[in-house]
């Protein structure tokens, strides 16, 4: 049976209409709202109608699971507080009409909390082992609610964990929350690997002292402190990044915060992201010597947080040659590679078993907003590049 793109653009519509809200094609719909969870109970059975078998876990993940051995398609249908109609809907849809439409064992997975009202990807998190569930249980949202009291709100549909070993491998469709694609009229984004993420806190400790008497060279001011190591960062950092290289002071504390007085204390957030472990650390060193640099020369005492991170994913050479076989096929000319900036649930599942993913374009590089939005022509030929690839892997 063929793909069908009108079958697959009403479900995706349908979709939307659990949490449809906003203008243009916003969607409200996070992690175990009434929405969320009416939304999964209808693609449970539209996983039934595709001669799937549906299961939910205990942390509220739907799999349409094919019979023996399959290879996993899939996001997350779960949305941000304020989200758009096709972050994780895409590739949740998009598999199930690969599912129905292949010939191959095709299993459907709708992972749950990717977009972390909780956790960071959550769902997945638990089930491929990197976060263990009475941690999760823990976790508690904006508003103080816990994980467990929100995943007992499905304990009606669960049943057991899924074993990960009848899956051959997972593919997932995404749209690519960014500009390229889009900036340079491209359909399709075939991703080499999803970055890694190094975050730690960093304190720079002064004195806080009168903004009127204190002359300017008997200051320790944190703030002029953060100032200068940012400055220099930038500057030492030029030889080490590429163009996908980034990094982010998000938040900064700075003590007390008061327009009469010399702040004595800043701390604040240092995160970087790329592909590459070695060019990862090679940056730690620049923001370690640049920060006992500035430290030393502004009299500050310089402290660290703990250091957290993620590992970069290096997609699967086999998935991803099919993907690629299938771009150039569907959209000569108008795809690349790319590295994925943004976590998704496939960073998870690469602990089971071998994945990959593609990208369609986000317009204007929108996402995490009501006006996120792509062009029906390029979900459509996505979902081709996926139809392709599968009918290439011999995984099976
Ligand atoms: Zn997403």
């Amino acid at each position: 049976m063929a793909i069908d793109s009108t079958r697959f653009l009403e479900d995706l519509h349908k979709l939307r209409s659990f949490g449809a809200s906003g203008v243009g094609k916003g969607v409200i719909r996070p992690a175990y709202s009434a929405a969320d969870i009416a939304a999964r109970q209808w693609l449970a059975e539209r996983m039934a109608a595709a001669g799937l078998t549906p299961h939910f876990d205990p942390v509220g993940n739907l799999f349409g699971l094919a019979e023996g051995a399959s290879l996993l398609m899939g996001s997350h249908s779960d949305s941000q507080p304020e989200g758009g109609w096709l972050d994780g809907a895409l590739g949740v849809i998009a598999a199930l009409e690969i599912a129905r439409s292949s010939d191959r064992p095709i299993s459907v997975v709708s992972f749950q909390d990717e977009e972390g009202r909780f956790g960071v990807t959550t769902g997945s998190a638990i089930w491929s082992g990197g976060l263990a569930l009475d941690q999760a249980d823990a976790l508690t949202d904006a508003s103080g609610i816990r994980f467990d009291a929100a995943r007992a709100s499905m304990a009606d549909l669960a049943q057991g964990f899924v074993d990960p070993t009848r899956f051959k491998g997972f593919i997932e469709m995404h749209i690519e929350q960014g500009p390229t694609l889009d900036a340079e009229g491209e359909q399709i984004g075939v991703v080499t690997d999803i970055v890694g993420i190094r975050d730690m806190a960093i304190t720079f400790l002064g004195q806080q002292n009168h903004a009127g008497t204190t002359p300017m060279h008997l200051r320790r001011d944190a703030f002029q402190a953060l100032a200068l190591f940012n400055a220099r960062l930038n500057d030492r950092f030029r030889n080490v990044v590429t163009p996908q290289t980034v990094w982010t002071i998000g938040r900064v504390d700075l003590h007390p915060n008061a327009s009469s007085i010399v702040p004595g204390r800043v701390r604040f957030s240092m995160q970087w992201r790329d592909g590459e472990p070695d060019r990862l650390l090679r940056m730690e060193e620049i923001i370690r010597t640049t920060a006992q640099e500035v430290a030393t020369e502004q009299e500050m005492t310089l402290e660290y947080g703990p250091m957290l991170g993620l590992e970069p994913v290096a997609m699967d050479p086999a998935i991803r040659a099919a993907l690629e076989h299938g771009a150039q096929s569907v959209a000569p000319g108008k795809w690349r590679r790319m590295p994925s900036g943004a976590l998704h649930d496939a960073t998870n599942v690469a602990r089971l078993m071998p994945v990959a993913m593609l990208f369609t374009p986000s317009i204007n590089g929108i996402s995490h907003d009501f006006a996120e939005d792509t062009a029906e022509s390029d979900l459509i030929a996505g979902l081709e590049v996926l139809d392709h690839a599968v009918g290439l892997l011999d995984v099976f």
